[in-house]
């Protein structure tokens, strides 16, 4: 037998822990592994903005034949809008072309698959720490990751020195991934004058940056969170942004995503996506309609935009609020250690500085669920079950 001699595979790092939380039995029991967004009654909602979208388009879907390998036309016009604004050179001069795709996982397999083949380097760069997933995509389809300085575990702050010194080392030509907002897992990003850095580094070495922004509006909002992006697509003449969909519309099970290449001018542009959606067509052929028919219908009505923009607000400042209530009540649990770092990072999650084994104690004795690496998702922390995380973390410190 053939399957017989397949190995068990080792368990996704954060996916794994959602099958294990799943298992156990304990009512007070909390997930803050994955990075999944929770209002205040520990819900996952959908959107009103989504909700009244899908009405309308329920309403007016005439077909489901299939979409060109590019997907929906009007839905990448506006992905480049959101990530580019409306006046930016590289959408001005058609030099920046998109291509829906499924997920901020799927756009990045694309991109990765694109520069595999089609760049002269084989070695992307990720940032130390970096989503795990970074590691298994980029592996998967054949390029070799190196990391970068990142996270000072002193200071709970950036290492800019040491990301500037390690990405002075790369060769000509390699690639680099860069977190466009709300760092996973640490939180931190770059300001303004560091972006500026980063981006005449890559002129200067000829690296390939590519670009993955799943938290846009998460941050500081919508636009402010586009920053670094934008300079960096000023200065760099080529680079790539996969973008996904899922936590600013909490469309994560529609798969909703796109990958967007700039090149340094238009027929550049159109000979790089032909390769992209070559690749596109090698994969899954042509992404589905569904997610991307949302995002398009809301971002190009006024009124249900304006109602997304509310949204999202609203999950950014609970956020906020979340972050604020935790640092207090460690203390109120009377953890002496200082925490106020944790209300200074951005985003989804919270890079709590804890060990495995204190990880793997909040676990089995406590019931709270975190990623080994000591990432917090604090999207899932609630009024209501934040002392019992506490006092849980107070006892495991
Ligand atoms: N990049 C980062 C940094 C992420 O955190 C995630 C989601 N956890 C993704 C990409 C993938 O997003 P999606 O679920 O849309 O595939």
């Amino acid at each position: 037998m053939i399957f017989s001699q397949v190995e068990l595979a080792p368990a996704d790092p954060i996916l794994g822990l959602t099958d294990a939380f799943k298992a156990d039995p304990r009512d007070e029991k909390v997930n803050l592994g994955v990075g999944i967004y929770k209002d205040e009654s520990g819900k996952t909602p959908i959107l009103k903005a989504v909700k009244l979208a899908e009405e309308k388009l329920l309403a007016t879907e005439m077909s489901k034949s299939y979409l060109g390998m590019e997907g929906v036309q009007a839905y990448n016009r506006a992905v480049q809008s959101l990530l580019f604004g409306a006046d930016h050179t590289v959408v001005n001069n058609a030099r920046a072309l998109t291509a829906q795709a499924p997920g901020g996982t799927g756009s990045l397999r694309v991109a990765a698959e694109f520069l595999v083949r089609h760049t002269k380097s084989d070695t992307i760069w990720v940032s130390n720490p970096t989503w795990a997933n970074h590691h298994n995509i980029f592996n998967s389809a054949g390029l070799k990751t190196k990391s970068y300085g990142y996270y000072k575990a002193e200071t709970h702050g950036l290492d800019f020195d040491a990301m500037k010194a390690d990405l002075e080392g790369a060769k000509e030509g390699d690639l680099v991934l860069l977190h466009g907002c709300c760092h996973n897992p640490t939180g931190i990003d770059l300001n303004e004058v560091q972006w500026q850095e980063i981006a005449e580094l890559c002129l200067s070495k000829s690296l390939v940056p590519l670009f993955d922004f799943a938290y846009q509006g998460f941050g500081a909002g919508v636009e402010e969170d586009a920053e670094g992006l934008r300079i960096v697509a000023s200065i760099v003449p080529e680079l790539i942004v996969a973008n996904s969909f899922s936590k600013n519309f909490g469309l994560y099970n529609e798969r909703i995503g796109a990958i967007t290449v700039v090149a340094g001018n238009d027929a550049e542009a159109v000979n790089a996506f032909s390769q992209i959606k070559s690749t596109i067509r090698a994969s899954y052929s042509n992404p589905p309609a569904h997610g991307a028919l949302i995002v398009s219908t809301i971002l190009e009505d006024e009124s249900l935009k304006l109602m997304w923009q509310q949204e999202l607000q609203e999950m950014r400042e609970r956020i906020a609020e979340m972050r604020a209530l935790f640092v207090q009540s460690l203390k109120e649990s009377g953890v002496s250690q200082d925490f106020s770092f944790i209300s200074t990072q951005n985003g989804m999650f919270s890079f709590s500085g804890l060990n495995k084994e204190q990880v793997s104690r909040l676990k089995n004795e406590f019931g709270v669920y975190i990623v080994g690496s000591g990432r917090i998702s604090v999207a899932g922390m609630t009024k209501t079950n934040m002392p019992n995380i506490c006092k849980a973390i107070a006892a495991v410190l």
